[in-house]
């Protein structure tokens, strides 16, 4: 489910993955939930969550499906932090040039910051694959 919700964070949709034990108590009134498991799927619905069940191995049509099932926009918005959901901070390659490596430095462009983590985003050659690996998973479904 990570790499679930990693796509969905690069769709500039918020997503946080829960792991071991849950305290309902603790969860947000209007959260939707994405799960593979049909335990827990009758569980929060049961309460009145919006919860939503994917297949358990097949990220692409996981993605896919959920992008269909809730009217996402599939783009690539890159506006959160991959790692934790955060809304990122546009930086100039300057600020940041020693932290990044050199080749990086002169090949990537619009740079942004994670206030939260720290964690460092570009678009490169990986934006352009991403792009084509949207595209495809688009079709899964
Ligand atoms: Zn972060």
């Amino acid at each position: 489910m990570e790499k679930l919700a990693r796509w969905l964070r690069f769709l500039g949709y918020p997503a946080y993955t829960i792991k071991g034990k849950v305290s309902l108590k603790k969860l947000k009134p209007d959260a939707v939930f994405i799960t593979t498991s049909r335990n827990w799927f009758e569980r929060l619905r049961k309460i009145g969550y919006e919860v939503f069940l994917v297949p358990r191995h097949d990220f692409e049509y996981q993605l896919c499906s959920v992008i269909k099932h809730y009217n996402l926009k599939p783009e690539l918005s890159l506006s959160l932090c991959a790692y934790c959901s955060s809304p990122l901070r546009k930086v100039s390659k300057e600020e940041i040039k020693d932290k990044i490596p050199p080749r990086v430095y002169e090949e990537a462009y619009d740079f942004t910051v994670c206030p939260d983590c720290g964690a460092i985003f570009w678009k490169g050659s990986h934006y352009e694959r991403m792009k084509t690996k949207l595209e495809e998973i688009l079709k899964k479904c």
